[in-house]
């Protein structure tokens, strides 16, 4: 594995011709979500690359920046073991070396809602370091997690859009034993909120067990995950909300394709989970 860390080394060793790259941007502290996307990145093109970089872009002046857990010689190894030919590490610096850039991608609409409305920026933020990293790298195919379900439809509209030939491939949420998706902030929960953690994949489960048992009024869905998260943690609630999943516009009914989505804010760290709900379960629900 190469640990690259500027843009003319990475596009001197990609001009090489590698073949078909799978590209799998992240911010680092590795845990199983990212090394699966790297699996799938590595089996599906001739070479992997991953980055990674904590984007100060998509940081708000209130939010975890300074704290974000990093450990570069972890992640190496881990990396290594999981297939990547290329690693890419960044400073801020060598990505934004006038400071603050004066460009940037902006995704309209589906930003303003859901974890956007909460963290004003942030998605310009993503929009446009994965822009720019695409530039760089010219992947194949770039791997997303479902975890971050509004990032996925930011990106995937971005790179329809503005016509970028990259094909985004999405990859299932990987889970704690208890159903915890993974998380690199979950490192920073104490004991006691990791216990109550749970309670967010436990909530989304009983709203699809509602689905599935024919319940179609999104309120009734939401009022119960909220009653639940209420009961079981301490967090403050962000947000709770079924929406549609190509534009994130909130629905009423459960058909179609619909994500239910949520934000949790613990003392320690901000959790987020969702789960979607396909067609195909609806109908069955409604027989
Ligand atoms: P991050 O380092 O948090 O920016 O995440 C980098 C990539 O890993 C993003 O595409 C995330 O959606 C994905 N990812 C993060 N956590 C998980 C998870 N638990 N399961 C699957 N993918 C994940």
């Amino acid at each position: 594995m190469r640990i690259v860390k500027t843009i003319t080394g990475l596009r001197k060793i990609l001009s090489r011709n590698p073949g078909p790259v799978g590209f799998v941007p992240t911010m680092g502290y590795f845990h199983e979500g990212h090394l699966a996307l790297m699996r799938r990145a590595k089996k599906e093109n001739a070479c992997c690359v991953a980055s990674i970089f904590v984007n100060p872009l998509q940081f708000g002046p209130s939010e975890d920046l300074d704290l974000y857990p990093r450990d570069l010689e972890r992640d190496q190894r881990l990396a290594r073991s999981s297939g990547v030919d290329i690693l890419f590490v960044p400073e801020v610096s060598e990505m934004y070396p006038a400071g603050e850039p004066f460009s940037f991608v902006d995704v309209k609409h589906i930003t303003d809602s859901l974890c956007g409305s909460a963290r004003p920026g942030h998605f310009r933020g993503v929009a446009t370091v994965v822009a720019k990293l695409l530039h760089i790298v010219q992947p194949r195919a770039m791997y997303l997690g479902q975890k971050d379900a509004q990032q996925v439809a930011v990106l995937t509209r971005m790179v329809r859009e503005l016509s970028f030939p990259v094909k985004v491939v999405v990859c299932s949420t990987v889970r704690e034993a208890d159903g915890l998706a993974m998380s690199s902030r979950n490192s920073r929960l104490t004991p006691s909120e990791r216990l109550q953690a749970p309670a967010l994949y436990q909530a989304l489960s009983r709203a699809r067990a509602l689905c599935a048992a024919g319940e179609r009024d999104a309120a009734k869905i939401i009022f119960k995950i909220k009653k639940l998260l209420l009961d079981a943690t301490s967090a403050t609630i962000e947000y709770v909300a079924c929406v549609n999943v190509v534009d994130l516009q909130t629905v009423r009914r459960i058909n179609g394709d619909v994500l239910i989505a949520l934000a949790v804010r613990f003392p320690s760290a901000r959790l987020i989970d969702n789960t979607l709900i396909k067609y195909a379960d609806g109908k069955k629900a409604a027989k």
